[in-house]
């Protein structure tokens, strides 16, 4: 159990200097998010730490599943920590390059990699996992051609069974993902493989993501560690050089207490699969939401409050752009709502039962229904915790709501808390060849001039 010292507290004071410094403006700018660079640096110590180093495993490299937030800032700071980055389109990793990832530290995850994308990839220098047997057969024709130094896998779906959240369970027997390892006759046809491509030299996996046990997870990588051993028996010590255990640690959305800690996921691991500490095998792991989720905040100004049905509705500027899981699918992401002033003073005392809206033009907008908070009233600010990952950087364009801007805080010895743009926010009024309206239109008079922050 580890618990975030004073993370409300901190919470509280970045909020503060946010309003302070007009980061956070009921006019310019009514909804923000905010990145704590120092808790980044901090949880990647604590997943370093939780992995053992030699003897019982040869070289371990973190990678970063670059999907949970692919903020170049962001990426930037990973990879200073010594992170490495799992990408899964080419997107991600026209970003993981950008960001200055090293080739060798990229891992490309993806069902649908076109022969471009393979290509690019396997020039690179950058590891690759093929997701099924035909883009192994890609694979080999393109190495055919052209040699490659990239690292190269072969994911299997370990069949282990599904968590809590469908939509993020990656092992259940159906998966899209990976080569079903138990179906008939695919353990004979993965041997082949390794008999036949001598570039293929790691065995790759992920479970799922939240909503997945640890001992579900680790159970799934068992597996795959058993299959390594069989191509082991098979082919030889050293056949199988390392083992990519995937991402998928859950977070704690109810306080702010992290749990379960990266170190509890390798005490399952050493439970479930002892073999994958047995020195044979340099290890990869690709967490996302565990790394950032806890790490960064939205905050959003009520805009105006009412009373429907007897039920007391806020209305604030944050809702489906940057909580489309929450607002879709509320009881499989719900998230914790604080409620301050309008100079981001925490608000106590006597609650009310209220709805937590969003600015978008459909009735199912809401960050929380039926929730008991201090009342609040228009000026006053909300705060959605644990939205590091998974949320404000990666914006839903419905109503053509604008991206919020995205701010990095550091926070000094003495306390002072400095901001970088990490992301600036989209202006509503500046519209875009892309849209392809032609040329922007100029604001009317009396809008606000540009959302520049
Ligand atoms: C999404 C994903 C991850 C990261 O999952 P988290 O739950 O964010 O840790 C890792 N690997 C693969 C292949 C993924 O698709």
């Amino acid at each position: 159990m580890t618990a975030v010292p004073h993370a409300a507290a901190r919470r509280e004071h970045i909020l503060k200097e946010a309003v302070r410094q007009g980061l956070l403006d009921p006019e310019q700018s009514p909804l923000a998010a905010f990145v704590d660079f120092d808790g980044v640096a901090a949880t990647v110590r604590a997943l370093h730490d939780a992995f053992p180093g030699a003897p019982e495993l040869p070289g371990v490299t973190h990678t970063f599943a670059a999907k949970a937030n692919c903020l170049g800032p962001v990426l930037r700071e990973l990879e200073r920590r010594g992170m490495g980055c799992e990408v899964a389109t080419a997107g991600e990793l026209a970003r993981a390059l950008a960001a200055g990832f090293p080739a060798g530290r990229i891992v490309f995850d993806s069902p649908a990699k076109t022969r471009a994308e393979l290509e690019r990839a396997l020039s690179l220098g950058v590891t690759v996992n093929a997701d099924s047997f035909q883009e192994l057969e890609r694979i080999a024709a393109l190495l055919a051609v052209r040699p490659s130094a990239s690292r190269i896998g072969v994911r299997l779906n370990c069949q282990v069974g599904g968590g809590s959240i469908a939509a993020m369970s990656t092992a259940t027997n159906t998966s899209k993902f990976g080569v079903p390892l138990a179906d008939p006759g695919n353990r004979e046809r993965l041997l082949r493989a390794f008999a036949a491509y001598p570039w293929l030299t790691w065995v790759h996996t992920h479970t799922g993501s939240q909503g997945c046990p640890l001992d579900l997870m680790a159970r799934g990588v068992a597996q795959a560690v058993e299959f390594a051993g069989q191509v082991t028996a098979a082919f030889g010590e050293g056949r199988v050089e390392g083992i990519d255990i995937g991402g998928g640690l859950p977070v704690n959305f109810a306080d702010d207490e992290v749990t379960p800690t990266f170190a509890d996921y390798v005490g399952q691991l050493r439970a479930h699969a002892p073999e994958l500490f047995a020195g044979r095998y340099r290890v990869v792991t690709e967490f996302g939401r565990s790394v950032l989720a806890k790490n960064g905040f939205m905050a959003a100004y009520v805009e105006y409050t009412k009373s429907a049905g007897g039920r007391p509705i806020a209305v604030t500027h944050a809702g489906a752009q940057v909580a489309t899981r929450t607002v879709f699918s509320p009881d499989a992401w719900p998230l914790r709502i604080e409620a301050y002033g309008p100079h981001g003073t925490a608000k106590e005392g006597r609650t009310v039962r209220q709805d937590i809206a969003g600015p978008a033009c459909f009735a199912g907008d809401l960050l929380a229904r039926d929730r008991a908070l201090p009342p609040l009233a228009p000026g006053d600010l909300v705060v959605v915790p644990d939205t590091g990952a998974y949320y404000f950087s990666t914006p839903f364009h419905y109503n053509s709501l604008p991206e919020p801007a995205v701010h990095g805080v550091r926070t000094d010895a003495a306390g002072r808390v400095e901001f970088t743009l990490v992301r600036a926010a989209q202006d509503p009024w500046l519209l875009t060849d892309r849209d392809g309206v032609g040329e922007p239109l100029p604001a009317p008079a009396g809008a606000p001039a540009g959302r520049a922050r």
